[in-house]
C-alpha cells in the first residue's frame, strides 16, 4: 500500500509537532545549562560499528537491525542507537576528551521490532554522553540531568533502577556464576536463552520470557561479585544520589540489552507505562571507545525515547506546548486587491517580526474572516477597492472584535507597536 506509512512508523502531523518541538527545545536548554554541546551523526553507519559496539549476541544486532548493501556492496545499517556512532565520530575526528567531552543528541533510530504502543520501527531518542572521565560524579550528573528534565516537564510517578555490572576485571567472575546458574536450570530456560547463555549469560536477566523472568529473580547478583574498585565506584554513585535527594532502587536484574555497558547501569521508569515501563536507560561504557578502535577512554551516558515520553505526558494530562496561531492574515476582497495585498505581505515578511499569511482562497469578507478565525489568527487586514482608493486599510483585532483604519504607510509601524507592547507584557509575566 503506497498510501500508508510502513508498519511501525508514524507521521508527526502539524497538530502534534508542537509537543515534539517543546520537548526538544526544553532538552536542548537543559543540556546547555549543564554544559553539553550537540552532536549530529549520519543516520546510517558501517554495520561493523554496531556489531562490534553493541555486541553480536544482543537482540538488537541479532534480530532488529535495518542492514542493507549499498550499490558498491558495502554493508550499512540504519542506526539502532546513538552511542556507538557518537564514539565512532569522536575517534574519527580525534576530539579531545580532556576536559571531559560532554555531548547531547536527538533524532531517529531504527529497530525492526514488533510494533506496539510506544514502540516503533522508526523511533526517536534524545540523550547525552560524557567522555574522558571515570568519575562516579558524572554517572550521578547524567542521572540528575535526565531526572531534572523529566521533572521540569511535570512528569509524576518516576523511579530510578540502579545496578552495577562490574568491569572487564570482575565481569568474568559474575559471568561464570550466571553461566553455572543457567546450566543448573537449563531445562526451564527459554530456547533463546538456552542457545546464548554461554555466549552472553547476562541476557537471561532481561529476557522477556515469563519463566526466565521468574528465574532471573534468584540469579546470582552482579553486585555480589564486582571487584573492590567497582564497589567503591558504585558506593560513591549511591552516596551522591542520596546527597541530591534522587531516590533509586537497587535492581539486581538490570543489565541493559547492550554489551558495551560497564559498572553503573540505570533506568528511569514511569508508572504510567505499565509493562514496558522504561522511559530511558543508560550507564557507563568504559571499554567502548577501545572496542571501536580508539584510545581507551571511559564514558557514561543516557538515551531516552521521545515517543514514550509523549505517551506518559498524554496519560498524565500534561500540556505540551500550545499551538501557535498565525499573527496576521491579509484578506483581499477580490482579485483587484491582490497586487496591493501581495505588496503588503511581502514588506511585512521582510520585517521578520510576526507570522503572516495571505488569503487567496475565499471570496468575500465573511468567508475570509471565518477561515482566519479557524486558524487562530490574531489580526486581519482587509483590503478592498474602497480601501485602496482611500490609501487606508482596515486592521481588525480578531480576539477583541475591534477594528481601526490605518494609512497604508503606517501599517507596519502600527503592528510593530502592538507586538512590542505584547512582548514587554509577556516578558514581565515570565520574569
Ligand atoms: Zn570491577
Ligand atoms: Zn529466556
Amino acid at each position: 500500500m503506497i498510501s500508508k506509512a510502513p508498519r511501525g512508523t508514524i507521521d508527526i502531523l502539524p497538530d502534534k509537532v508542537e509537543a515534539w518541538q517543546y520537548i526538544e527545545n526544553l532538552f536542548r536548554r537543559f543540556c546547555f545549562l549543564y554544559g553539553y554541546k550537540e552532536m549530529r551523526t549520519p543516520i546510517f553507519e558501517h554495520t561493523e560499528i554496531f556489531t562490534r559496539g553493541i555486541g553480536e549476541s544482543t537482540d538488537i544486532v541479532e534480530k532488529e537491525m535495518y542492514t542493507f548493501l549499498d550499490k558498491k556492496g558495502r554493508s550499512l545499517t540504519l542506526r539502532p542507537e546513538f552511542t556507538a556512532p557518537v564514539m565512532r565520530s569522536i575517534i574519527e575526528h580525534s576530539l579531545p576528551l580532556s576536559p571531559p567531552l560532554k555531548l547531547f543528541y536527538m533524532g531517529p533510530i531504527f529497530r525492526y521490532e514488533r510494533p506496539q504502543q510506544g514502540r516503533y520501527r522508526q523511533a526517536h531518542q534524545l540523550g547525552v554522553e560524557v567522555l574522558g572521565s571515570n568519575s562516579p560524579l558524572l554517572d550521578v550528573e547524567v542521572i540528575d540531568l535526565i531526572i531534572k528534565f523529566y521533572d521540569s516537564l511535570g512528569l509524576k510517578g518516576l523511579s530510578v533502577s540502579l545496578n552495577s555490572i562490574g568491569c572487564s576485571d570482575c565481569r568474568p567472575s559474575s559471568r561464570n556464576k550466571i553461566i553455572d546458574f543457567c546450566r543448573n536450570n537449563l531445562d526451564i530456560l527459554c530456547d533463546n536463552c538456552k542457545n546464548r547463555f554461554e555466549r552472553n549469560p547476562f541476557r537471561i536477566l532481561d529476557c522477556k520470557n515469563a519463566t526466565c523472568k521468574e528465574l532471573a529473580k534468584s540469579c546470582p547478583s552482579t553486585l555480589d561479585s564486582i571487584c573492590s574498585a567497582c564497589k567503591e565506584h558504585f558506593n560513591t554513585v549511591t552516596l551522591y544520589l542520596d546527597k541530591i535527594n534522587i531516590s533509586y532502587k537497587l535492581e539486581n536484574s538490570l543489565v541493559r540489552g547492550l554489551d558495551y555497558y560497564t559498572r553503573t547501569v540505570f533506568e528511569v521508569l514511569s508508572e504510567s507505562l505499565g509493562a514496558q515501563s522504561s522511559l530511558c536507560g543508560g550507564g557507563r561504557y568504559d571499554d567502548l571507545i577501545e572496542i571501536l578502535g580508539g584510545k581507551p577512554s571511559p564514558g557514561v551516558g543516557v538515551a531516552a525515547g521521545i515517543e514514550r515520553l509523549i505517551m506518559v505526558m498524554e496519560k498524565q494530562g500534561i500540556p505540551s506546548g500550545k499551538p501557535q496561531g498565525l499573527d496576521l492574515m491579509i484578506i483581499p476582497l477580490g482579485e483587484s486587491s491582490y497586487e496591493h495585498a501581495f505588496q503588503l505581505i511581502t514588506s511585512i515578511r521582510k520585517e521578520n517580526f510576526i507570522s503572516a499569511d495571505l488569503n487567496l482562497v475565499n471570496k468575500g469578507l465573511k468567508a475570509g474572516l471565518n477561515s482566519a478565525n479557524k486558524l487562530g489568527v490574531s489580526f486581519a487586514i482587509i483590503i478592498g477597492d474602497i480601501e485602496i482608493a482611500r490609501g487606508e486599510y482596515i486592521i481588525r483585532d480578531l480576539k477583541k472584535g475591534e477594528q481601526n483604519t490605518i494609512k497604508i504607510e503606517d501599517i507596519i509601524g502600527y503592528l510593530k507597536k502592538i507586538y512590542d507592547q505584547q512582548s514587554v507584557i509577556s516578558n514581565q509575566q515570565s520574569a
